[in-house]
């Protein structure tokens, strides 16, 4: 289109930013002011967890962005962080529902399973990844869209399942190339049953009404709503009568003890290493027996990765059978965040080889061999015209450059009178050399960019 007033008048408009909190998640040679995961680094995490889900035989489902507000008041509790200061909801101006963007993904997939009778036929375990809001203080590491993978073990009661779905996320950290023990570690406790967090929090209310003083204004606002929110706090002046008050684990029975016990054992057996958090109470009601996260160091109070645990009494409370259930989520940007910090060596998202054509006469013979090579998986990206035709070669090798490519393929008059096309390396590392190659026997050659 050429350059007239109505270009000049858009080109004024204001640019319209992204709500805050809520990223863009871009190609590598994108600059970006914020360190954020670029899109390559997302799509290898996607591969990866295919391939260990795919290992332990769990399957994948969607579920709706938006849910019903009643569904997380009830399954994640009244009281919790999340429902009290964090969702996203709204009634709707069509028909008045009470909707909202969900904050998490468990309550969704349970009321999936009780809307559709899920688990009529046993068990299943399953598998999602998706975008998550909530309102909270934009930092690094913490956003108001964010995104989890969520992975779910249902109908399952038995420790070996707890252990299971800890061992799970052990295989994603190797498929990363994260080190357990060095860069994330495992913490696990057990939130006995709601008769044993009863006894306790009867002992806990007791333990900080003697203390109150001592209390911050949050902690005293929770002292009679979720006073075990207040083990959580991260208010350092609160933290020796934290220390100090009652542990769930003196109040656990025989059967719960027995449990922990049991993933404890599986745990060691495979020689998985942990600490147990007797603090570790996780932000949602849901949760009993078995908690756990896995933690970094590197990431400042953004520390959790991911976070999961037991919740056999969910189904009921959304309504349907008591069904036992497990699960964790991840939280996909704090985790790349940190393979990023970390220097982890990264999979190269860049094509392999970058098509150069100087003349567009060329273009015909050139499809042809791209498309052959594609057919042999050499990935190629292709020089298209710009406004002004091919554009020069000095520009075309800049734009080569640009695509992190280690091969220039050059479609010359004289190698193509020949019948040939010039391999020429883009990088030092690969010698400077250039070599011709036919352009009728791609199959011949192709390893050599495959293998490069
Ligand atoms: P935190 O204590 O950091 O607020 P949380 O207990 O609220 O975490 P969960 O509800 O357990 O987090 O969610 C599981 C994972 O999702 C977290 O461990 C974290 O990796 C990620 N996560 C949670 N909230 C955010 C957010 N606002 N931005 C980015 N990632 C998040
Ligand atoms: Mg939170």
């Amino acid at each position: 289109m050429a350059a007239g007033p109505k270009t000049a008048a858009r080109s004024a408009a204001a640019a319209l930013p992204a709500v805050k909190g809520m990223n863009d998640i871009l190609p590598a040679q994108v600059v970006r002011k914020e360190r954020l995961p670029d899109s390559g680094l997302w799509l290898w995490f996607e591969q990866v967890v295919r391939e260990v889900l795919g290992a332990y035989g769990y399957q994948y489902l969607l579920t709706p962005v938006v849910e019903p507000t009643a569904l997380f008041v009830r399954g994640l509790g009244e009281v919790t962080d999340i429902v009290e200061k964090e969702m996203y909801s709204w009634r709707d101006a069509m028909n008045g529902d009470e909707l909202t963007l969900r904050p998490e993904a468990t309550a969704g997939i349970v009321r999936a399973m009780i809307e559709h009778n899920a688990l009529y036929n046993g068990p299943l375990r399953l598998w999602t990844l998706g975008a998550m809001f909530r309102h909270e203080r934009p930092q690094k590491g913490r956003y108001r869209q964010f995104h989890q993978l969520d992975v779910e073990a249902l109908g399952l009661p038995g420790p070996d399942v707890d252990a299971e779905i800890i061992l799970l996320a052990r295989r994603l950290w190797q498929g990363l190339g994260l080190v357990e023990g060095r860069h994330v570690r495992l913490e696990l406790n057990s939130l006995g049953q709601s008769h044993e967090r009863a006894a306790h929090r009867a002992a806990l209310v007791a333990h900080f009404e003697a203390h109150a003083d001592r209390l911050d204004a949050d902690a005293r606002r929770r002292l009679h709503s979720n006073p075990l929110r207040i083990l959580d706090s991260k208010n350092a002046a609160m933290q020796p009568v934290i220390d100090a008050a009652p542990k769930l684990m003196d109040f656990l029975g025989r059967e719960s003890l027995a449990h922990f016990d049991a993933v404890r054992a599986a745990l060691d057996a495979v020689r998985l290493e942990y600490r147990v958090n007797p603090r570790l109470v996780r932000g949602m009601d849901y949760y009993n027996l078995t908690v756990f996260e896995w933690v970094t160091d590197q990431l400042g109070s953004q520390g959790t990765v991911c976070g999961g645990g037991r919740y056999d009494g969910l189904f009921e409370q959304l309504g349907g059978k008591p069904t036992p259930a497990i699960g964790f989520g991840l939280g996909i940007e704090r985790l790349l965040l940190l393979m990023q910090e970390l220097k982890l060596p990264l999979p190269d998202a860049a094509p392999m080889a970058y098509a150069v054509i100087p003349d567009a006469a060329a273009l015909p013979r050139a499809l042809v061999l791209l498309e052959a090579l594609r057919s042999q998986r050499v990935s190629v990206q292709m020089h298209a015209a710009g406004p002004e035709g091919q554009g020069s070669m000095k520009a075309q090798f800049r734009r080569a450059d640009a695509s992190g490519a280690r091969f220039a393929l050059v479609f010359g008059a004289d190698e193509l009178a020949h019948g040939m096309v010039a391999i020429k390396p883009l990088r030092d590392a690969d010698g400077g050399a250039q070599r011709l190659r036919p352009l009728a026997d791609p199959a011949a050659w192709a390893h050599e960019l495959r293998t490069a």
